[in-house]
């Protein structure tokens, strides 16, 4: 009884915990919240000072007094606290827009996505900080198969998917088939450290040290994974083959000019400021070996599948998600060194919170997807 009173104060949510992002899902309305996953804080008190967008704004510009943490860190809770003072406050964000109610009494059903690879301990931990941040029912998804959900794959179905999500912290690898996760992996290894890897490059190649913010613009302004001339050369032989080369073959004079960014740091032997200009080049020659990585997991989460799903896969391809698929290039990068076709997400940043918005809308497929969940 008291269940339908809730539910009567509270909007159900869907939760993409991202290491990079947090995303919430309004049952009935769609996305409405996306901020990093950043919490600032006292460093003695722990008390909390900014959440969201205001606390990545001051990463790396703190005073001593104060810190900023990003709560999860390679796909697993690595603050307790911070996760939790971040769940609460978009539990009551949502409503104090949403509600005529005072928001001490919503008690929403949550569903959350959780890295495939997280420990019993993890999601417990994931769990539990929802139950203490208000919510009635607490239910964890797997993120791969809430990505493909959101993707809008036929999860059930008796045929192999590969679900390749690249987020900020971790990269996940899974294969879906009948409505569960057949093989998975997660890699620590995604969009941070593509990020570290071109700081590491830029203070090797040119003694300037940079920040981590710096390196993500950069990275997101000029960084790519394959290079244009070759791409256009490929095109080009395509089309070739279909005789219309003359469009293409336009692309190949343009496409060569790699671009370009001017980044400011820290000179690392005079100790003062710095600017620098980067190429293109230098940056797809820096982060090749993280790639590389991310590559090799998906080799391993294909070697072990069962052979069906596998032949599965190379007609079906791979699904690429997450905000490191948005790296300029990536897809083919994946095509050219494992021969399998590449399906980009058109909007990479949203599968994870869409399929967790599916499945709170549906509760049969809540039912057959979940991993924990339930009344407390
Ligand atoms: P998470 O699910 O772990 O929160 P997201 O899927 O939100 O991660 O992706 C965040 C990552 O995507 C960050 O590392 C960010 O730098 C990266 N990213 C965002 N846009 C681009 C882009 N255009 N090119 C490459 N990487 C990008
Ligand atoms: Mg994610």
């Amino acid at each position: 009884m008291f269940d339908k009173l809730f539910s009567s104060f509270s909007q159900d949510i869907g939760i993409d915990l991202g290491t990079a992002n947090t995303l919430i899902w309004v049952k009935g309305k769609g996305i409405t919240i996306r901020e990093p996953s950043v919490v600032a804080m006292h460093k003695k008190t722990k008390n909390i000072i900014a959440i969201g967008t205001e606390a990545k704004k001051m990463v790396g510009k703190t005073p001593s007094s104060i810190i900023t943490v990003s709560p999860l860190r390679g796909g697993v809770i690595a603050d307790f606290d911070a996760t939790l003072a971040m769940i609460s406050h978009y539990i009551q964000v949502v409503h104090e827009f949403g509600s005529v109610f005072p928001v001490a009494w919503a008690r929403p059903r949550v569903v959350i996505g959780i890295p495939s690879s997280v420990t019993e301990v993890e999601k417990r931990a994931v769990w539990e900080a929802a139950l203490s941040a208000g919510a009635r029912e607490a239910f964890l998804i797997e993120e791969p198969m809430a990505a493909a959900i959101g993707e809008k794959i036929s999860v059930f179905a008796p045929t192999g998917v590969m679900i390749v999500d690249v987020g900020g912290g971790t990269t996940e690898i899974a294969i879906i088939s009948l409505g569960g996760i057949v093989v998975s992996k997660s890699l620590k290894v995604a969009g941070q450290e593509m990020d570290d890897a071109i700081i590491h490059y830029v203070r090797l190649r040119h003694g300037l040290i940079m920040g981590d913010r710096t390196a993500e613009d950069v990275k997101i302004k000029i960084g790519s994974a394959y290079e244009h001339s070759q791409k256009s050369i490929v095109k080009s032989q395509k089309s070739k083959e279909n005789e219309e080369s003359a469009q293409d073959s336009e692309l190949m004079v343009q496409n060569p000019r790699e671009r370009m960014a001017i980044v400011r740091g820290r000179d690392i032997e005079t100790g003062l400021p710095k600017s620098l200009r980067l190429t293109e080049v230098e940056i797809r020659e820096a982060l090749a070996p993280v790639l590389a990585q991310i590559i090799e997991g998906i080799a391993e989460v294909l070697q072990e599948a069962p052979p069906e799903l596998t032949n599965d896969i190379l007609t079906r391809g791979i699904l690429l998600t997450g905000g490191g698929s948005m790296l300029s290039g990536f897809d083919q990068l994946i095509v050219e060194r494992t021969k399998i076709p590449v399906i980009l997400s058109e909007d990479p940043l949203t599968s994870v919170v869409r399929g967790a918005g599916r499945v709170l809308e549906d509760d049969q497929l809540l039912q057959r997807v979940k991993v924990v969940g339930g009344l407390k």
